[in-house]
């Protein structure tokens, strides 16, 4: 992993502005179809797998994989220019993001042969959907108190007993990467004695409840296991390394643009609103925002590019969450002073239902994928200063 923040800047890649016009080209063409509606925060609530599967037959998923598992070898650069384009359009993605962003690369990573083969080609065509097991209601910043539990049984299976929560889209998944005590704890090393799972959420045993947030909206869910009977060869990598592995996994979970682009379909929407009719307030906080957001897609930029280099550039990826989701709320705050009118989702007017939107889905930004908090302490642990 690096723990420097001195990240070499991002070449210009001629592959990946191609695949930019060619993505923008689908996105117009489908928006004009009425295939989508643009929304804020898409990434996580935006659940579509007819969209899903249309990206996958483009080849727009599993982009960086190799082609014996359904990838398409193409450069990060590349992918990366096709998240953002996704992302600034709000199209409905949650369905495959996470599969597509982190449960595929950690089984690329970890997984067994047998494992690669029979699930990442159908992430890759769109058809098969992962959650992030690791919160429980009493364990979230501090990952290591987790309770849920595996043990073997006689036939070599794992019995797994506990429950999960936030874990988002639960109820539209496949399969979960589930966070588990495969060891008592040791109070010498929090970290040992935890495993990875591939769970698959149609086992018996499982019960997913719905968690609704402020707008009404379900994607948060209360995952509990009761005697769940896991295939022995589920285990993601070696058993009792889960923490090393669920941090590497968090290095692809916090890098990426959706962490200062979830309030961007908010932005744009207020730069058409200036365009139509421009004040003088409006374009400096219009101004400010791009400055930042330019700035922020720099760093992230290094970010994929040092993913291309084979790097986990695990610090550089939490300085860049944690200014990003700050950006994210800042948004929200900045337009709504210099905008008048009244936020509602049944707005007819596109920025007042972007704003509801955005507002409604903030309280998330700074904490899923790890808090400010403890992002800031892993910066400063990084550059060796705690
Ligand atoms: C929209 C959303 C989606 C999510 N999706 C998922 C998912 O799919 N799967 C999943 O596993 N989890 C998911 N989460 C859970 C998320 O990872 C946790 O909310 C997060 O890690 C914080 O844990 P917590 O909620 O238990 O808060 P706590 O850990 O209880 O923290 C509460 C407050 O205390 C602060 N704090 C805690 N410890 C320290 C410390 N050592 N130093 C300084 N401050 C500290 C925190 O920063 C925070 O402000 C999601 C959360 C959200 C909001």
């Amino acid at each position: 992993m690096s723990n420097s923040l001195a990240l070499a800047p991002a070449p210009p890649s001629e592959a990946a502005e191609a695949v930019r016009v060619e993505v923008r080209e689908f996105l117009a063409a489908e928006l004009a179809a009425g295939s989508f509606s643009t929304h804020v925060d898409t990434w996580l609530s935006g659940v579509d797998p007819a969209f899903s599967r249309k990206l996958g037959e483009r080849g727009w998923l599993g982009m960086t994989w190799p082609r014996r598992y359904g990838g398409h070898e193409r450069s990060a650069m590349e992918r990366y220019a096709v998240t953002e384009e996704l992302l600034a359009a709000g199209a409905p993605v949650a369905a495959h993001w996470i599969a597509d962003r982190q449960s595929g690369p950690n089984l690329l990573r970890y997984g067994t042969e047998e494992q690669r083969q029979s699930i990442l080609p159908r992430i890759a065509a769109g058809e098969c959907y992962f959650v992030i097991g690791m919160s429980e209601p009493d364990s979230g910043s501090d990952l290591a108190s987790i309770r849920t539990r595996a043990v073997r049984n006689g036939s070599g299976d794992w019995v797994v007993d506990g429950a999960k929560v936030w874990t988002s889209n639960a109820h539209a998944s496949h399969y979960a990467i589930t966070l588990v005590r495969t060891a008592p704890s040791d109070p010498a090393d929090r970290h040992a004695g935890m495993s990875q799972l591939l769970v698959d959420l149609s086992l018996p045993g499982i019960t997913v409840n719905p968690i609704r947030i402020l707008d009404g909206g379900h994607h948060f869910n209360e995952v509990v296991f009761d005697d769940v009977v896991v295939p022995g060869d589920m285990l993601l990598g070696v058993e009792g390394a889960g923490w090393h592995q669920v941090t590497a996994e968090l290095a692809f979970e916090r890098s990426g643009p959706e962490r200062f682009l979830s309030t961007y379909p908010l932005v744009a929407e207020f730069a058409r609103r200036l365009a139509a009719s421009p004040d003088p307030a409006g374009l400096v906080t219009l101004g400010r925002l791009s400055a930042r957001l330019l700035a922020l897609r720099q760093l992230s930029l290094r970010i994929a590019a040092a993913l291309d280099r084979g790097e986990l550039p695990d610090v550089p990826a939490a300085l860049v969450k944690d200014v990003g989701t700050t950006f994210e709320g800042d948004v929200i705050d900045e337009i709504r002073r210099v905008v008048d009118g009244t936020p509602s989702l049944d707005s007819p007017d596109p920025l007042g239902r972007a704003m509801a939107e955005a507002q409604l889905h903030a309280p998330g930004y700074t904490l899923r994928g790890g808090t400010n908090e403890i992002l800031r302490g892993i910066v400063a642990r990084g550059l060796g200063l705690r």
